[in-house]
């Protein structure tokens, strides 16, 4: 079969667009993509910024589309769905966390970063598994962003397993903070967004956000010590992580869904003393909590804030993206 696709075939190359021969699998569902997103993070998976990217290089992450071909061993679709695929495209399907559906912890899973083809290709071939469908109600751009960062946000938040009305710290209002204090708020959580940038402070508050904390000021801590249930890190940049586990409550919880690039340094003794504080990640997220948020979306009417722009503008979104500093995501559409 044929398709087309924006390909890297090395970190330094620029984005070639050419056609390509694909050969889906009799488990794969062929979508033909309408939307993909793409993300500061996208981009560093495409210049290979982490050291861990597989070349030919198809990006991105997030990606909706229409069902073009039901492989004849794929179930429980039809040509004509609207469905959506994020970072993980394959798997092995038969470890202990594929029989659970978790595939994202899967060792041999195929994923954007490694072998799989996202949405830069005019057609994706992916285990049907790994495909949800898009809830009738709810528009292609929003499902679009939900796919991966909003999954991973989501998934993050739940793995803290907190009540109603906990109060929550967003750290870093780009694209991913801006996504996460909306998802929180639909989760009736309390929001308070942590910036160094007071520009900021209407743009969260408009979002939905309860509180504004500026931390450019290193005092910034001193009246919140023993305050939040749990931070959420959305910035890639270093922080200094004893201040933040300080203004986390008894049993509160880090997580990291922005990597900063540089190792990050704390005192153990932080997460014990008079605490029993933790520090986790979230990656990507399982086929049930995309298909909870996906509904959460649609029933609770979230709508963030994004820029569509046609993929063939490719190349300069990814200069806009890299130098932009907004709290809106951006998504292509072919
Ligand atoms: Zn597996």
């Amino acid at each position: 079969m044929k398709s087309k696709a924006y390909i890297k075939n090395t970190a330094d190359s620029s984005i070639e667009y050419k056609e390509v021969d694909i050969y889906p699998k009799d488990t794969d569902v062929v979508i033909k993509t309408t939307h993909v997103g793409l993300s500061k993070g996208d981009i560093f998976i495409l210049d290979n910024k982490w050291n861990t990217t597989c070349y030919p290089a198809v990006g991105t992450c997030e990606s909706v589309g229409i069902v073009e071909e039901v492989g004849r061993e794929a179930q429980g679709f039809s040509v004509g769905d609207r469905v959506g695929v994020g970072y993980i495209l394959g798997s092995c399907m038969e470890c202990e966390y594929c029989l659970k559906g978790l595939y994202q912890y899967c060792v041999k899973q195929i994923n954007t970063e490694l072998g799989g083809w996202g949405g830069l290709a005019e057609k994706m071939c992916v285990n049907y598994r790994l495909v949800v469908k898009i809830p009738n109600g709810l528009d292609q751009t929003t499902a679009t962003i939900l796919m991966c960062y909003g999954l991973t946000a989501y998934s993050g938040i739940k793995k803290a397993q907190l009540e109603k009305g906990s109060t929550v710290g967003v750290i870093g209002f780009g694209g991913l903070g801006s996504l996460t204090t909306k998802i929180l708020k639909a989760m009736e959580m309390n929001a308070t967004v942590l910036s160094h940038s007071s520009e900021k402070e209407n743009i969260a508050k408009e979002s939905g956000a309860d509180d504004f904390v500026l931390t450019r000021d290193k005092t910034w801590s001193n009246s919140l010590k023993n305050s939040f249930d749990l931070l959420i890190n959305c910035a890639p940049a270093d922080l200094d992580l004893s201040v933040y586990l300080d203004s986390l409550k008894p049993e509160g919880k880090f997580c990291y869904l922005g990597f900063p690039f540089n190792k990050q340094q704390f005192s153990a003794a932080q997460l014990a003393d008079y605490g029993s504080r933790s520090i986790y990640g979230s990656y990507a997220g399982s086929i049930q909590e995309i298909n909870e948020l996906l509904q959460l979306t649609l029933e609770k009417k979230i709508v963030f804030d994004t820029i569509v722009s046609p993929i063939t503008h490719l190349s300069k979104m990814i200069d806009f993206v890299k130098s932009d500093e907004s709290h809106k995501r951006v998504v292509l559409k072919w």
